[in-house]
């Protein structure tokens, strides 16, 4: 049983490893990627102690080296599933399964979207970004899945209890799993329907469709915070002045709770939910912020 799980390792996820670990807590940290800064090269001009512009992707990899040398356990895995279990929690990786009596959700604001004509539209009026949420809704209906791999399958497991008739849709990636559903292949052109969702275009043709499920690439914040009943308001996970969550033991911090999207804010987050932490897991003692 792990202590505390801090899902992320961009700048709210790291300060809040450093500083739990400067108070005694090891924590587990598991991100997938550099999280807001993957996929571009922006210099960073803004940060405290940056005599010259940094690459964004260099400050990001800094920090988790710096939690590295001070002992903190580091890994790159995607988290595809989050449960709350009694008072613990388990989250699953795309290799693991751990169990933890608390979380922290250091997510940053990254979705997986399709974006194509007609998806914001009909988001959630026929489009969901999470199965766990809205699947009930699509019993015995025709249900596509749009994803190729562990999160996918994953999202499908949970369907599947709910219907029969589903498609997946793989949107042009390659995906090679033995599956007992139909797999469509070819890029999707078009979600197409009145009030609600009724069909999805291909390069090669129009499916009839009542609900269609976003599985792509790995969860994002908000998909785990929905799947365990967690506040959210305009797309911003809600958190108390101690940075936790309506559930008990399942922190947030950084960009998933909104403010200003920025570097500073998420470090100056990250410390402040350490602190919080540390006095959850330990009700009776507070050493405060250490120095
Ligand atoms: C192009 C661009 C330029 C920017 N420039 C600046 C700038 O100059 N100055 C500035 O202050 N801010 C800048 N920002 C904003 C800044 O990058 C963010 O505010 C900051 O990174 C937020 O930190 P975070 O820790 O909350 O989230 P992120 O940095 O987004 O980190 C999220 C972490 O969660 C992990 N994660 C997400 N889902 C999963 C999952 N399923 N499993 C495992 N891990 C997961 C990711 O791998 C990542 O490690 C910029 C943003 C962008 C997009």
């Amino acid at each position: 049983m792990k202590n505390i799980i801090i899902i992320g390792y961009g700048p709210a996820g790291i300060s809040a490893a450093i500083y739990l670990k400067r108070q005694g807590v090891q924590p587990l940290v598991i991100g997938k990627d550099f999280g807001a800064l993957e996929g571009y090269d922006d210099k960073v001009e803004n940060f405290y102690g940056q005599a010259e512009p940094i690459d964004g992707k260099v400050l990001i990899q800094n920090g988790i080296n710096q939690a590295k040398h001070l002992g903190i356990d580091v890994i790159t895995e995607s988290v595809i599933s989050l449960k709350s279990v009694g008072e613990t929690f388990e989250v699953v990786t795309t290799s693991h399964t751990f169990e933890t009596k608390a979380v922290l959700l250091a997510t940053g604001k990254t979705r997986h979207t399709v974006r194509r004509a007609g998806f914001t539209q009909f988001r959630g009026k026929g489009i969901s970004m999470c199965a766990i949420c809205d699947g009930f809704f699509y019993r015995r209906k025709k249900v596509a899945v749009i994803g190729y791999g562990p999160y996918m399958l994953h999202e499908l497991d949970f369907l599947r209890k709910m219907t029969k008739d589903i498609t997946i849709f793989t949107d042009g990636h390659a995906f090679d799993d033995e599956i007992d559903f139909p797999v469509v292949r070819e890029k999707i052109t078009k979600f197409i329907g009145n009030e609600k969702l009724s069909h999805i275009e291909t390069t090669q043709g129009t499916y009839e469709i009542d609900g269609a499920f976003i599985a792509l690439g790995t969860p994002s914040s908000v998909e785990f915070a929905s799947q365990l009943g967690v506040i959210i308001e305009k797309n911003n996970v809600v958190v108390n002045d101690k940075y936790m969550t309506n559930i008990p033991g399942l922190f947030a911090a950084g960009d998933i709770i909104g403010g200003k999207l920025q570097i500073a804010k998420a470090v100056y987050d990250g410390m402040n939910a350490a602190d919080a932490i540390y006095n959850y897991l330990h009700p009776k003692k507070s050493p405060g912020l250490s120095k």
